[in-house]
């Protein structure tokens, strides 16, 4: 309750951002209160399945994923956009709206093979994102068991695109 309060308390809504059109969801200024941070951090949190690594995305899915990881006591590994990681890495490729964008982890340094993951964003719309870091994931050898985000915009469908794309199992948190 007091997670859903300070969202929609502090949440700024911004008309034609990105696009025209679209109104985008400003959660900064709830990750800039000291309730509404940590009330949205447990939230995230709430119930996760046994994991071991939290994924964070690329770039507010950093500060929360990194708060959850030391919530639930694992490590944490940032799922970055493309070109800023050293090589080598692993990229996987995705649409946007309007032409195509990518995420990259390290290819090297680090052991995912039968991860538990926890994949943490601010926002879950399309789908598009979430689907493409959990296939980085996989391909890792990874197994991403719950995408935990703070708003759905459940109108875009992406519940459905994670289903499609990663499979039924997962579980879909926001
Ligand atoms: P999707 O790939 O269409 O699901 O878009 C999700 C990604 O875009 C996430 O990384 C979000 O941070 C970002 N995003 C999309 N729409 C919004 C919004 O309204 N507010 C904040 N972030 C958004």
């Amino acid at each position: 309750d007091e997670a859903r309060a300070a969202i929609a308390r502090h949440t700024r809504l911004v008309a034609d951002f990105p696009s025209p059109g679209v109104q985008f969801k400003d959660l900064t200024p709830v990750f800039a209160e000291p309730a509404g941070f940590s009330s949205i951090i447990g939230a995230l949190a709430h119930g996760c399945p046994e994991v071991d690594l939290v994924g964070g995305i690329d770039a507010r899915g950093f500060l929360l994923g990194g708060a959850v990881a030391r919530d639930l006591g694992v490590g944490v590994l940032a799922v970055r956009k493309q070109g800023k990681l050293p090589p080598p890495v692993r990229t996987v490729s995705y649409s946007l709206e309007y032409g195509t964008a990518a995420l990259e982890i390290p290819a090297d340094g680090l052991d995912l093979a039968g991860r538990r993951v926890l994949l943490v964003d601010d926002v879950l719309a399309t789908g598009g994102t979430a689907v493409a870091a959990a296939t980085l994931l996989r391909e890792a050898g990874a197994h991403v068991v719950r995408v935990s985000v703070i708003m759905e915009l459940a109108a875009l469908g992406g519940r459905a695109t994670i289903a499609e794309g990663i499979g039924p199992d997962i579980e879909v948190h926001a």
